[in-house]
Parts: C-alpha cells; structure tokens; sequence
C-alpha cells in the first residue's frame, strides 16, 4: 500500500533516539522531499530499524548517524551513515550472511544474533531494491538502499508467475 517514508522515517528515528542519547550519539535526519511509496510499511519499519540500530551499536561514544530520504522519478533512497568502528575490508562480504558478526574485540560486549542485515537484504530483495555498502575500519560505514517508489511487475515476470 502506499506509505509516507517520511512519516515512517520520523517514526522509527524517533523510537531509537534513547539508544542514541545513552552513548551520546547525534541522530540526525535529513529528507530532501517528501516521499510516498507502494511498500510493506511494516517490513520496510524493521529495514531502517535494523540499520538505524546497527549504526548506533557499532559507533562510538559521542559519535553521529545521519540518515538520508531521497527520491527521483523512478526509485527513493534512504542512506544510513555512522562514524562507527567499520568493517575490516576482509569481512565485509560476510555482513548480509544469517549469522554472521564481526568478532573483534571491540564489538564483542554488543548483543546480537547477526540476522538484523540479513533481514535487511530479504526485505529489499522483496521490494525489488538494492542495498550497498560502503565501509573504512575507525571511520564509519553507509548503508544505502534503493527502492522501486512503484513496482510495476514486468509481462515476462507477469507469464513466470501464471505458467
Ligand atoms: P542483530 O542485528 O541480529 O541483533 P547483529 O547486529 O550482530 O545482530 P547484523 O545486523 O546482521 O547482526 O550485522 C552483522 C554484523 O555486521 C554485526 O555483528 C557487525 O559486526 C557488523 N555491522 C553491521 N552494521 C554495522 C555498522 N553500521 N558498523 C559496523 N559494523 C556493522
Ligand atoms: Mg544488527
């Protein structure tokens, strides 16, 4: 059904901000226009969710996340980005795995079952979106996703599905 990203965003930002507050992280959102979109509102919340929650998990004290809503004629984008502990380049293939976490030292206090980006992935594979990621050890990570604003099944995909 249609679903205010804006609104959606708002929503979810504002139930993390607690978390935030506690390691002193500066939880900011920007939205570039207002955006509505045929999704799943419900499984779209638990995408900015997980991302949201990891970019305050994996940071450090006093650290930020920005969160980005975007849209063309075409797509919206929403943008996750931490000044966090990153991911070492030799693991960052392994993140969208069931499961899997980065072990380190550092990060091994943190709670977690490693499915939160698995899900993640899931979600936006159903939404016929992409997730990217972008990442630099003690500099910070950006997740950004990419979603059809209406996706509108193909004739071939249309056949596939009544054959
Ligand atoms: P869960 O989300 O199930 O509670 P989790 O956070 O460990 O557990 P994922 O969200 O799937 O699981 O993330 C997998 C791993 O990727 C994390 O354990 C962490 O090592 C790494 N990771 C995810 N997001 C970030 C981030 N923003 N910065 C640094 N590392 C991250
Ligand atoms: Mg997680």
């Amino acid at each position: 059904s249609s679903v205010n990203l804006n609104e959606l965003m708002e929503i979810v930002l504002k139930r993390l901000k607690p978390i935030a507050q506690k390691k002193n992280i500066e939880l900011l959102f920007e939205s570039f226009r207002p955006v509505v979109a045929e999704i799943d509102e419900v499984k779209f919340t638990q995408v900015v969710s997980n991302l949201v929650e990891n970019a305050i998990k994996y940071n450090n004290l006093d650290g930020w996340v920005h969160v980005a809503l975007n849209a063309d004629y075409q797509y919206f984008y929403v943008r996750v980005e931490d000044s966090g502990i990153g991911i070492p380049k030799e693991n960052q293939d392994m993140v969208f795995e069931r499961f899997y976490r980065v072990d380190k030292a550092r990060s091994r206090e943190t709670g977690g079952t490693g499915l939160g980006l698995a899900i993640v992935k899931k979600i936006i594979l159903m939404h016929h979106g992409t997730i990217k990621m972008h990442s630099e050890e003690d500099v910070g990570t950006t997740f950004t996703v990419r979603i059809p604003l209406n996706y509108v099944q193909s004739d071939t995909e249309q056949e596939g599905r009544l054959s």
